[in-house]
């Protein structure tokens, strides 16, 4: 019998800062394996917002890399770079309902004051040219200082961290990555974000942005993260090797088992489409190890 059409959207969105590593594979295949088993949607969308840490070719590997694990992509891969037409209407709805406001504050003020921004700006009515734009956060009906996580369940968040009115777009132009990915995440229909346990304390940041937009936050789900020391991810920025493309099963295997999910040995191992099909059937978020994070 034909499967009832499903609702759920799910995404991957990798910046384009360098190849995939094993962290960034076990965020693709977590998200993937949430989608389809629940007969939804995966969408892919490169986070190419940062011009100066994208490195050259970055995000056609990241592509051939996702296809060579079977992981393929529904719809057209969308790119940040594109959306700005989507920032700047946002941006500008922000600012006539007062929501937003320019900042002069330079990060040495900032960090004088102890670090945390204080809204200094808040009532200055600065002109927006060439100025950084932050939320104002005393308009939300209250501070965000918790959520809910499918995995790890009620997340309380940084309090201060709640109270501060935070960057939604830099003083050089560039968009801040908490507007790019709510308002991504929005217009793409996105119903559950599942990512990589980093981005926890980002979360209370893009609720709040749903909230003053009026828009209905999707559902959470952190996955741990691959850490080779306690504290320490694997990281493109600390040069986390590249996984391989040309032999992608044992790789995969692994990002599965991290994931708390063992193929047995009756499944033919030849194939990443063999594999992912296993583990589509039989995927269950309640295998996911409730850490946020675990030692590779
Ligand atoms: N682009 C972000 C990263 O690569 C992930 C954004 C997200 O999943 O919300 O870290
Ligand atoms: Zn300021």
């Amino acid at each position: 019998m034909p499967h009832p059409p499903s609702t759920y959207i799910g995404r991957f969105a990798p910046s384009p800062s360098g190849a995939l590593h094993f962290g960034s594979l076990v965020a693709a295949v977590g998200s993937y394996l949430q989608a389809k088993s629940q007969q939804g949607k995966w969408l892919v969308r490169i986070e190419d917002i940062d011009p100066p840490r994208e490195i050259a070719g970055a995000s056609e590997d990241i592509l051939l890399t996702l296809k060579a694990y079977g992981l393929i992509w529904d719809d057209d891969v969308i790119y940040q770079s594109q959306q700005s037409i989507h920032y700047e209407k946002v941006l500008i709805k922000l600012h006539q309902q007062k929501l937003s406001y320019a900042c002069t504050c330079t990060r040495k003020l900032i960090k004088q004051q102890g670090g945390l921004y204080l809204g200094n700006c808040r009532d200055k009515s600065l002109t927006n040219n060439d100025n950084a734009l932050r939320i104002n956060v005393s308009k939300l009906a209250q501070p965000i200082t918790h959520f809910y996580d499918h995995l790890h369940g009620d997340i309380q968040l940084d309090a201060q961290q709640a109270d501060e009115d935070f960057i939604i777009k830099r003083k050089d132009g560039l968009y801040a990555y908490n507007l790019a990915v709510s308002i991504d995440d929005i217009n793409q229909g996105i119903t559950e974000i599942v990512r990589g346990a980093d981005l926890l304390p980002t979360t209370g940041k893009q609720i709040s942005l749903y909230q003053l937009l009026g828009k209905q936050p999707p559902s959470y789900i952190h996955l741990p993260l691959a850490v080779t020391e306690p504290g320490f991810k694997l990281s493109k920025q600390n040069h986390a090797l590249a996984i391989d493309k040309q032999k992608p099963i044992a790789t995969l295997l692994k990002a599965l088992s991290f994931l708390g999910h063992e193929v047995p040995e009756s499944v033919d191992k030849r194939s990443c489409t063999t594999i992912l099909e296993w583990a589509i059937q039989h995927w269950q978020l309640a295998n996911v190890p409730k850490q946020t994070e675990i030692q590779i």
